[in-house]
């Protein structure tokens, strides 16, 4: 179980709260609250508990990164390209704070575009309760540096503006920087708020010790980008669904067509490998056995029911068929667990939507009938959004990256330091 604020006594404490408001920016306006509104419930919490000061601080998109992208954008498109106007308008907290101030109804105060360093007088010397936003922390180099000694730098200086460190910003938990690990060398102690707790508590026990049967449902595009993932969960699960571009390369390690679907070659092996694996750790492995195909990849491409395994070579699989979701029901309705981390079909094409949001119904079917049911992975969790059903899952994860390197199994620096307490 991991610490969370609830577990201290916080009141006249002054609170360093690390938040994942990476939130989408045009033209300086907040274009999606959901990241915002998640931290609320902690927010909330901490300020009703009379403490004496709580700074937020995240960072917002990758100001060096993205400008340095979005200029040779221009370059190449032969359009001017301001520097500074683009900073503003994508990077700049202030608007966030602004938001959040609107959303609170309570005086949000920023800590000024010069950044994170020398903030103390300014948070120190506001009455009892007030709420300061810090910059984007990534104006500073030091937030991302790999040398943890220049990371020291501005977690020391983070570290000051508090006793106690808050890490809510499940979004970041897997990145090892200033604002979301290192900091806990110098604050005393250090928690989760709400959002990182409930993120961990629903996503640790699916690798750790799930109640079983598991039922774990990996799709989307890559075998490459879920090997770990599919490793991981074999070890637990009683059955693992492959769907999506993924599962192509696996029936072509099968030795069947695969028409003009997506593969990955260099995957071949590894497929073979996994399904090796699953024999040994006995887990029932369903992939495709019927499909909806398209000659071309495109929106508008008809689809065109496939009815055997293999693939005609006119054709490329982008949906799973009616067989195939025949197969999944039993499964996925006798599981007292299921992890679901990508589509198993071109969901964001209407005509090869089908067996995705079947899949999202029978997840929530499974929830209903008593199953935990988890939706990690950033696809997948715009899918059950899409078709309505994310109200209908036990836990629909907010981290994209994290929630993966969790149900890999790794220890992510953003959840660990608030397990341990500085001696
Ligand atoms: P990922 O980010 O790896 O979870 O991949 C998600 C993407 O996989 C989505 O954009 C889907 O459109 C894509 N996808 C799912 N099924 C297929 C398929 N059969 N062929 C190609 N792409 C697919």
């Amino acid at each position: 179980m991991i610490r969370t604020v609830k577990d201290l006594d916080i009141k006249g404490k002054r609170i360093i709260m690390r938040v994942d408001f990476n939130v989408p920016m045009k033209e300086g306006a907040v274009q999606d609250e959901t990241r915002i509104t998640a931290a609320i419930p902690t927010i909330d919490y901490i300020l009703s508990q009379g403490v004496q000061s709580l700074t937020l601080m995240s960072h917002l998109g990758d100001p060096s990164k993205d400008t340095k992208k979005a200029k040779e954008k221009a370059e190449k498109d032969g359009k001017t390209f301001d520097e500074e106007k683009h900073v503003r308008e994508k990077h700049r907290m202030a608007p966030v704070s602004e938001y959040l101030s609107k959303k609170l109804g309570k005086t949000v105060v920023f800590g000024g575009e010069d950044g994170c360093f020398g903030k103390k007088s300014l948070i120190d010397s506001q009455p009892s309760g007030t709420i300061v936003m810090l910059e984007n922390t990534r104006f500073h180099k030091e937030e991302t540096s790999k040398d943890s000694s220049e990371r020291d730098v501005l977690a020391r200086e983070l570290a000051s503006y508090g006793d106690i460190f808050v890490n809510d910003a499940f979004g970041t938990a897997h990145r090892d920087h200033a604002s979301t690990a290192s900091i806990a060398k110098f604050v005393p102690v250090s928690v989760a708020g709400f959002l990182m707790a409930k993120e961990v508590n629903y996503l640790e026990p699916i690798v750790m010790n799930p109640e079983k049967p598991l039922v774990a449902i990996i799709g989307g595009a890559k075998v490459s980008s879920k090997i770990a993932v599919l490793e991981s969960l074999l070890k637990n699960a009683s059955a693992l669904i492959i769907g999506g571009g993924m599962a192509y390369t696996f029936l072509k390690a099968q030795g069947y067509g695969v028409g003009k679907s997506l593969i990955e070659n260099d995957q071949l092996d590894t497929a073979k490998s996994i399904l090796k694996a699953a024999e040994r750790t006995g887990t029932q492995i369903l992939l495709p056995v019927d499909h909806l195909g398209a000659e071309t990849f495109d929106a508008q491409a008809e689809a065109h029911a496939i009815d055997t395994v293999a693939i005609p070579d006119s054709y490329m699989a982008m949906d799973v068929g009616p067989k195939t979701l025949e197969s999944y029901e039993k499964v996925i309705l006798g599981a007292k667990t299921v992890a679901w981390n990508g589509p198993v079909g071109v969901f964001e094409f209407p005509n090869f939507a089908k067996g995705t949001k079947a899949v999202a119904e029978l997840v929530a079917k499974a929830t209903k009938a008593g199953a935990i049911t988890v939706v990690g992975g950033g696809d997948s969790v715009a899918a059950v959004n899409m078709f309505g059903l994310a109200s209908q899952m036990s836990h629909v994860s907010t981290g994209g990256g994290a929630s993966l390197e969790l149900l890999e199994g790794k220890k992510l620096p953003g959840i660990e330091v608030c397990r341990k307490e500085r001696t």
